[in-house]
């Protein structure tokens, strides 16, 4: 049985022995100090719930007892009542509350309200050691979430990894017989081996895809001050080509240096500025790039003129493999914005998506001042 732990504090022993009697329960832990000094050397040792302290001693009296309990973060919570003789002075009480008293016990004493005053303490301590088991319960669950978790990415991370051999293997020999038997196969047989090379290819980039995603939650966040516009610059140089080739024009306002994982960042800019590049028909992409301030976080986001999304899609769109469009109209593996989610939420920021469709999406995601 969890007991219960008490200290009472007099120099009179026959005080104590009394005070011990009234309280005596079979889950209650009784300490006894005959000093203020032999009561500090038990608070540092124990939890107690409560202690009782007789105010008045010789050396250190109860006041300066309570002040140097008060002083230490290792006790400043233990619940004091102070036990005080006969008079009701409202000086001393004014002075016993400062010192942080939670309550005062008067002599003589009455064995009734000691031990219901007691008791209120004693079931509060209850329920704080209720909490904290709770609380360590919590947090052993989420280890072993975080454990199962950490070992199915880097399972898929070194499946994938396997597999990419096998593959290069199969889409090589498949290359290799489209280019050197084109004239002895005939429409037919062609038409299977260019339908196989296209389904290998979509299983390269699939584990790929699959890689990033696995390895993305598992290594850890490099959080240093950076410049947001210089990683904005270095993902546009790297989507030059498509910008040029969609006749995409790309509009920077001003972003900050922020302390974050600079990888992570630039892949998740990068991410957001190929997909407002790609998910745009009929007219060339127009994409800004902004950056507000919001209590304690930048606010940045990416938005275009694309197709946009509709309501119902929104809430699957962060996660993985999703794609709401065939993959004749635009390639995918709808993995990119699940990464997306993953990064913001490991600076512990949020991501979102406005939209509308056939109009544009905004996509907007929250860092944190501080990481
Ligand atoms: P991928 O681009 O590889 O398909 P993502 O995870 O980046 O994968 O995106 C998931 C899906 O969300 C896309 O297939 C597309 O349907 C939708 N989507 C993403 N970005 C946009 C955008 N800017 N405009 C419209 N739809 C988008």
């Amino acid at each position: 049985m969890h007991k219960t732990e008490i200290l009472l504090v007099d120099d009179r022993p026959e005080n104590l022995l009394a005070l011990e009697g009234v309280l005596r329960a079979p889950d209650y832990a009784i300490y006894k100090a005959g000093s203020g000094q032999e009561a500090l050397s038990l608070v540092l040792q124990h939890r107690f719930a409560v202690a009782l302290i007789d105010v008045q001693m010789p050396e250190m009296d109860g006041f300066e007892l309570a002040e140097l309990i008060r002083g230490s973060g290792e006790t400043e919570a233990l619940p004091i009542i102070f036990v005080t003789a006969g008079v009701r002075d409202q000086e001393m009480t004014f002075k016993g509350f400062e010192a942080g008293a939670v309550d005062f016990l008067h002599k003589p004493l009455n064995d009734r309200i000691v031990r219901s005053k007691v008791r209120v303490f004693v079931e509060l301590d209850r329920q704080r050691v209720l909490l904290e088991e709770r609380v360590a319960e919590v947090q052993k669950a989420r280890e072993a979430i975080a454990a199962s978790h950490d070992e199915l990415s880097r399972f898929a991370y070194v499946a994938s990894h396997d597999i990419k051999e096998p593959l290069r293997m199969i889409s090589s020999y498949l290359t290799l017989l489209q280019q050197n038997y084109r004239e002895k196969l005939d429409a037919e047989a062609s038409e299977y081996i260019g339908h196989a090379v296209e389904g290998a290819k979509r299983l390269a980039s699939l584990t790929d895809s699959l890689i990033r995603y696995s390895r993305v939650g598992t290594v850890g966040i490099d959080a240093t001050p950076s410049d947001v516009a210089q990683i904005v610059k270095e993902v546009l140089h790297d989507l030059s080509a498509s910008i040029a080739e969609r006749h995409a024009t790309v509009n920077v306002g001003y972003l900050p240096t922020v302390t974050c994982d600079r990888w992570q960042i630039r892949q998740l800019f990068q991410n957001l500025i190929s997909n407002a590049i790609k998910f745009t028909k009929d007219r060339a992409p127009e994409v800004s790039i902004r950056a507000v301030e919001e209590p304690g976080a930048w606010r940045f986001s990416v938005s275009d003129n694309g197709i946009g999304i509709s309501d119902s899609h929104i809430q699957k769109i962060f996660e993985p493999f999703t794609r709401l469009n065939p993959h004749y109209e635009f390639a995918g593996d709808g993995i990119g914005l699940s990464v997306c989610k993953i990064i913001v939420e490991r600076h512990h920021g949020r991501i979102r998506v406005d939209s509308t469709p056939g109009q544009g999406s905004s996509f907007s995601f929250t860092l944190p001042r501080e990481v």
